[in-house]
């Protein structure tokens, strides 16, 4: 059996594409290259699924979390705080900025930011603001956060790239008062087909501001802009795939729920069941032993036709490009090395996590 990391035969079938020609089609036919009736209807829906009073389109994932940073005034001679467990893309922001990162330990339980190390960072490096991601769809510790921030006066941007369906509490992440940032490449659980990603924010004065930097400044000659649209047709796949994206986060909660249960017995580490209502599972990462039980269990399931990824291979201050930064690393370098995501999509079957299941049985066995 072959089981693939993600799905895109099924997530674009021959219905889907259908649906998407005509939209395509219709922009050529009207010249409605960016800024459409697409874009238009995506912020105003997305916004008021994730609980936002403004949603603002734009050209990718990290423009968002940079923009982001621009709208706090964050350059050249601040501190920003990373979480040692993320995507690449969270700290180039803070880079492409002209800001320093510090990095800021996990907790080795789940991968997320701990509000510990976050505390003693803020108070040893004064920093101006804290990135913490929702890493792998699970939830970070908002609440706890803007508890130790709001006092110091600390700004939150909160990185949903992979939290769409995320909640926090009972409220979808993109409900609170922070930035927060999305991105739509297309292996995301919401994905367009090609590049685009998104500000949710409830504040009208942030909202004016990030249109004004995503167009080149017009509209506000005081502000340096860029160019960070969202093209219309990227919008008009988001549009499309919106109305099914709730029903799609429920399959792959019931997938990881199902995955929770049958690896329940193999000796191998899984998340906190408290996390199965609260992740949007866009990745479903297990625990091992070491690096190279990692590598050697990678290999196995490979020969049965199983995808899975090592996300991701290292602590973010183990790259070369970054060690050279400050911060507390300790958990996120015992535990970066060790985790391994197993295929997930909303399309996954029984027999398929079944499969998987005896693949990594046999494994161990
Ligand atoms: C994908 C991702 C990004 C970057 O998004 P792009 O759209 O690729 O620029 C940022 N942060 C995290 C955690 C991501 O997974």
């Amino acid at each position: 059996m072959q089981v693939p990391f993600y799905n895109f035969q099924e997530l674009h079938n021959a219905a889907f594409r259908e649906q998407a020609n005509a939209r395509i089609a219709k922009i050529l036919e009207t010249n409605a290259f960016v800024d459409g009736e697409y874009n238009h209807s995506f912020e105003t829906e997305f916004a008021k699924k994730q609980g936002a009073k403004h949603c603002l389109l734009l050209a990718n994932g990290t423009d968002a979390l940079e923009i982001a940073l621009n709208v706090h005034n964050v350059g050249p001679g601040d501190k920003v705080g990373v979480p040692g467990i993320t995507f690449y893309a969270t700290v180039e922001a803070i880079l492409n900025v002209g800001a320093t990162p510090v990095f800021i330990d996990v907790d080795i339980d789940s991968g997320l930011i701990c509000p510990e190390s976050t505390k003693r960072m803020i108070d040893q490096h004064s920093l101006k603001a804290i990135m913490p991601v929702h890493i792998y769809g699970l939830p970070a510790p908002i609440a706890e956060l803007e508890k130790i921030c709001h006092p110091k006066k600390v700004a939150i941007i909160e990185d949903a790239a992979q939290a769409q369906g995320t909640f926090l509490g009972t409220k979808p992440v993109g409900s609170t008062q922070n930035l927060v940032t999305f991105s739509f490449y297309p292996t995301k659980n919401l994905g367009a087909a090609g590049d685009a990603g998104a500000i949710l924010c409830q504040d009208d004065e942030h909202a004016r501001i990030i249109k004004v930097i995503r167009n080149h400044g017009r509209g506000d000659d005081s502000r340096l802009g860029r160019n960070s649209r969202c093209d219309h047709m990227q919008a008009a796949i988001l549009d499309l795939k919106l109305p099914t994206i709730d029903q799609q986060n429920q399959a792959r909660k019931n997938h990881a729920r199902s995955y929770h249960q049958k690896l329940s017995k193999l000796p191998i580490k899984l998340l906190n069941e408290v996390f199965l209502d609260q992740s949007s599972w866009h990745l479903y990462p297990i625990h091992l032993g070491s690096p190279q039980e990692r590598m050697q269990l990678q290999e196995h399931l490979k020969s049965k036709g199983v995808a899975s990824q090592p996300f991701y291979e290292t602590a973010l201050s183990e790259m070369k490009s970054v060690a050279h930064f400050p911060g507390e690393d300790k958990m996120a370098k015992a535990l970066a090395g060790r985790v391994l995501c197993l295929p997930m999509s909303p399309f996954l079957t029984e027999a398929e996590i079944d499969y998987v299941r005896d693949s990594i049985s046999e494994f161990y066995s």
